[in-house]
């Protein structure tokens, strides 16, 4: 009891009441300094941990700006056009996945330059992934997005391979080989994406394959075969193949995909793939057998 009433004549005295001013603006400038001093802490941080915050913040306004799109309706898209007096939407549909998956080198010298360049608008260019060579794996733009990586290009009747792939960068200069950590990563994300979007083998190209005479990416370092084997591309076997008469071998190149407008230039980009070792442009015997038996297996 006789702490209670301690207590209450405690709280009875009256303070001056400048006492109370000084002790509210005391107590204002300590928060004000407190608050200032966690935002510079804050922003330090973000700064240190990430030097892509802005570019980051311009992506999800990009994002946005197409999910606003997606949302209009009646439907404005590029077709654009209202055939009927009402508008009638499907309740039916899925987002559109893609159904090929292009590899480049990067032909820089780091992933640190390859993500600052896939970050400022004037390149114009950009890709879904990058493989660093220590194996770590930066997923740039969300799959259902459009990369800018394949440019011109055309792989059997496929015209705007940009619209219907994915797109991965791996870091190499182009005149050394691929570390076992990047190929090991790689392996792993395109079983991931092969079973997501269900991807045919036939459908894992090289950017050289779909770009003949304009692109030699990935290198003749590149292991198409290990990939093949792990179900990405698919590979020759010619044991006991017999070329028969009149094969036409322009005639399989397109079969397989290569567009064969340029013949030397499908030829180069089909040895870049399948003979690395061979850096001529000419067809001869054992190419005619390997031919031979991938047009059977791509056809
Ligand atoms: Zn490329």
């Amino acid at each position: 009891m006789k702490v209670r009433q301690q207590g209450l004549m405690f709280i009875a005295i009256p303070l001056p009441h400048y006492c109370f001013i000084s002790l509210f603006i005391f107590c204002m400038i300590n928060l004000f300094r407190f608050v200032f001093l966690a935002a510079m802490i804050i922003m330090a941080n973000g700064c240190a941990r990430n030097p892509y915050a802005t570019t980051n913040k311009a992506y999800k306004k990009q994002a946005k700006g197409y999910a606003k799109l997606l949302r209009e309706y009646p439907v404005e898209d590029s077709a654009g056009l209202n055939y009927a007096p009402s508008w009638t939407g499907t309740t039916n549909f899925t987002m559109r996945r893609p159904n090929f998956v292009v590899i480049h080198h990067t032909a820089q010298n780091s992933c640190d330059q390859t993500l600052k360049t896939f970050t400022l608008t004037r390149t114009q260019v950009s890709a879904h992934y990058v493989i660093c060579r220590d194996g770590t794996i930066h997923h740039m733009l969300n799959d259902l997005l459009r990369a800018h990586h394949a440019g011109a290009s055309r792989w059997g009747n496929a015209t705007d391979i940009n619209s219907s792939s994915i797109g991965i960068e791996i870091d190499n200069n182009g005149f050394e080989p691929f570390t076992d950590a990047q190929i090991n990563s790689l392996i792993d994300l395109l079983g991931r994406l092969k079973r997501a979007y269900n991807i045919p083998s036939t459908n894992f190209v090289g950017h050289a394959d779909v770009a003949p005479g304009r692109k030699v990416d990935p290198s003749r370092y590149f292991p198409w075969q290990k990939l093949a084997e792990n179900g990405y591309g698919l590979w020759y076997d010619t044991t006991g193949v017999v070329i028969p008469e009149g094969f036409n071998e322009m005639q399989a190149l397109r079969i397989i995909g290569y567009d064969i407008k340029n013949p030397a230039n499908a030829i180069q980009s089909f040895k870049i793939h399948f003979t690395p070792a061979d850096s001529t442009s000419m067809i001869n015997d054992d190419d005619k057998k390997i031919l031979f038996d991938l047009e059977k297996k791509y056809q």
